[in-house]
């Protein structure tokens, strides 16, 4: 038999361990989702097979007529779900999609503005490690210490000073709606195009319960597999067809080559997925569940940044009980629920250290969890953190007790 048991034993163990701790821990890292088996399978299909440089209709090789309809059904429902006029869903990664907006837009040395990635903002954006900060000139802007909402005065100060040619709004850990339409009046007053990466929101917003980037962005990027539920990658959505053609090229033959066909195959059907009325309940409820999870950690006496959530995020902050992000995620995963050491604004800990977790509700709402399971996992959090806080580096024994509570929630909602 050609199974991948039989064939390749070792890499099969993997992966059933891989399904077994994605089955036992509760799933908290806030860029993660869980994909329906409708996903998994058009994504592990024959699409992987096919080589399909171009778009549809205009491709550089042949045998394209069925990849083609699946790009075509793929780029027709994101423009449904976002009611847009434009999408490319070739980009392999949120990244890459970021990366060909700079392309179209930007020549190595212009300016552009993002949001800081010590303030929530995402590499990409411009950190220094990142191609977008290497080989740009860089304007970042940030949060206010007193409510930790985006300083929207300093960020119109910093663009009129400094005019970039593309200013980026979206961040990786900003739990709070932006104000998309006050970032565009400020692009057309300094003549800037304005970049929208939605990449955490998008599945929020495709439900209609966060607000919509895509009445005010030139451009609007994303990632396909956070709270939208798809497969790993990107992808990049407009209401300017000019600018669609621009971003065309950047995408291929500007950066890629071949388009995964099979991982296209894979969004198409999770924005099928994603136009069903069932999936803005799904939305709902996973920003219901964050409020719930936010207010239980407020209660047990961590601090949230920004006081609260308005998406699936909560940023906590751990110096009330006087841990570090470090400790928190490593004790958290041992008690069987995962999450990522995250700084806060203003951290005074190093990145590798950190006084903050970041956590999500996307990926435990999929496996049905409501807000009296996030009550539960609020009250699981704390019961781990306030024994580590008190343990002298030994937080076996809570770990133990929580991590029993934790695999009889999972069995209660079994997943695959
Ligand atoms: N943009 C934002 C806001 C993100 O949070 C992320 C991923 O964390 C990305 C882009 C990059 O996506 P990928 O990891 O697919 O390259």
């Amino acid at each position: 038999s050609d199974t991948l048991a039989a064939a390749d034993p070792e890499l099969a163990r993997v992966i059933g361990d891989e399904l077994r701790r994605q089955q036992d821990q509760i799933e908290l890292i806030a860029s993660e989702n869980i994909v329906s088996r409708a996903v998994l399978e058009a994504q592990g299909s024959v699409l992987t097979n096919k080589y399909a440089e171009g778009y549809p209709s205009k491709r550089y090789y042949g045998g394209c007529e069925y990849v083609d309809v699946a790009e075509q059904l793929a780029i027709d429902r994101a423009k449904a779900l976002f009611n847009c006029a434009y999408a490319n869903v070739q980009p392999h990664s949120g990244a890459q999609a970021n990366q060909a907006v700079f392309m179209a837009l930007l020549k190595p040395g212009d300016t552009f503005m993002g949001m800081d990635l010590t303030h929530g903002g995402h590499l990409t954006h411009g950190s220094a490690a990142n191609q977008s900060g290497k080989w740009f000139n860089v304007v970042s802007y940030g949060v206010r210490p007193e409510d930790h909402r985006i300083d929207y005065e300093a960020m119109e100060a910093k663009a009129r000073e400094h005019k970039p040619k593309l200013i980026i709004a979206g961040a990786s850990a900003y739990p709070r709606e932006i104000d998309f339409a006050r970032f565009r009046a400020i692009a057309d007053e300094i003549g800037a195009y304005l970049m929208v990466d939605m990449a955490h929101y998008a599945g929020l917003i495709a439900a209609g319960v966060y607000p919509s980037p895509l009445p005010h962005a030139h451009i609007v990027t994303t990632t396909t597999h956070k709270t939208l539920r798809g497969p790993r990658g990107g992808m990049i959505l407009s209401n300017d067809l000019d600018l669609g053609k621009k971003i065309n090229s950047a995408v291929f033959p500007g950066l890629q080559g071949g388009p995964l066909m099979h991982v296209i195959s894979a969004k198409a059907v999770a924005f099928g997925e994603a136009l069903k009325p069932e999936f803005k309940e799904y939305a709902a409820q996973v920003k219901a569940n964050a409020q719930v999870l936010a207010d239980v950690l407020i209660k047990g006496g961590l601090d949230i940044v920004s006081g609260g959530t308005d998406s699936h995020i909560v940023l906590v902050d751990l110096r009330p009980k006087k841990l570090t992000g470090r400790d928190a995620e490593v004790s958290l995963e041992h008690a069987g629920m995962t999450c990522n050491k995250n700084g806060v604004p203003f951290d005074p800990e190093k990145p590798m250290v950190t006084s903050g977790v970041r956590l999500g509700t996307p990926a435990a709402t999929t496996r049905g969890f409501g807000t009296e399971e996030f009550r539960q996992v609020g009250e699981m959090i704390i019961e781990v953190l306030d024994a580590l806080a008190k343990s002298n580096g030994d937080n076996s024994a809570a770990e133990a007790r929580v991590r029993e509570k934790v695999q009889a929630l999972c069995r209660r909602f079994p997943i695959y």
